[in-house]
């Protein structure tokens, strides 16, 4: 079994100034890294190791590229190929943990990943496809229509009802963002939904766990217990599994633009993922 050699006081201790073992593009896989350094998020990452890696993939930004409505996000024949390939070549050791719900996950991908933990890790569906979502928090109606209404004054607003949660989309309203946020920590504090910010989105939240959390769990069992997480995410909601695939030893790829994140390694875009994960076919 291949592992990372790497502990967090490693990273705590040698991450800014100490000594750092460069890893050579191309000539390994992740497990002959030495040093995991959050400092250096500019890394590519080696090519996946299909045989000892569990691989974690976000949807939105990771596997698909982000557009103006959410909803005008479908099917792509090349990634559901590289999915059913990586789902069959790794015994089944690939989850989506995605913001968005299992309908649509299934939508997009075409139901060729099984393992999910939609609405931002709180409603996780198991590898042999039982499924037990919390119940949603009460006071969601009531989000619901407080941001319908922000977005009847406001052209360009999105509501996005999840069932578990409400998203307030103002990437076609950029000048809208300090009301939206304003009027969601609002909602927030009063109902103490969770608040969940991410890209030109607000979203609440029923509380539960995160994505870090349920990749955790997901890593306590079969098929992906004994392997090394691999989490691939672009946005603020993904850094708790960047940090749940370290401290299991694993590794975090960013996509998308430098920025300070607990990820080890980073891919510019979709098309850089999708050229990734293809190469270790
Ligand atoms: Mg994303």
């Amino acid at each position: 079994m291949v592992r990372f050699a790497v502990h967090r006081h490693d990273v705590q201790e040698k991450g800014a100034n100490g000594p750092r073992r460069r890893f050579a593009p191309g000539k390994g896989r992740f497990h002959d890294m030495s040093i995991i350094d959050h400092t250096l998020t500019d890394r590519a990452p080696p090519v996946l190791d299909l045989a000892g890696t569990a691989l974690f993939l976000d949807l939105d930004g990771t596997l698909a590229p982000i557009v103006a409505r959410p909803q005008d996000v479908g099917p792509d024949p090349r990634r559901t190929a590289i999915l059913a390939d990586l789902v069959r070549r790794m015994d089944g050791r690939v989850a989506i943990l995605s913001g968005r719900t299992l309908a649509e996950i299934d939508h997009i991908l075409d139901s060729a990943v099984r393992p999910a933990a939609a609405v931002h890790g709180l409603d996780r569906r198991e590898p042999d496809g039982r499924h037990n979502p919390p119940p949603p928090h009460p006071d969601l109606p009531d989000v619901a229509a407080a941001f319908q209404d922000l977005a009847a004054r406001s052209p360009g607003l999105l509501v996005e009802t999840k069932g578990l949660s409400v998203a307030l989309h103002y990437r076609q309203a950029p000048d809208q963002a300090a009301d939206v946020l304003a009027l969601a920590q609002q909602w927030s504090d009063r109902t103490g939904l969770k608040l969940q910010p991410g890209h030109m989105v607000v979203e609440l939240r029923t509380p539960g766990p995160d994505k870090g959390d349920s990749l955790a769990t997901f890593m306590a069992a079969a098929p992906f217990k004994g392997a090394i997480p691999v989490f691939v995410g672009d946005d603020l909601t993904d850094e708790p599994a960047f940090r749940a695939a370290r401290d299991l030893g694993g590794a975090g790829v960013l996509v998308g633009p430098r920025r300070n994140s607990a990820a080890t390694h980073r891919l510019e875009d979709v098309s850089a993922v999708l050229d990734w994960l293809e190469a270790a076919l």
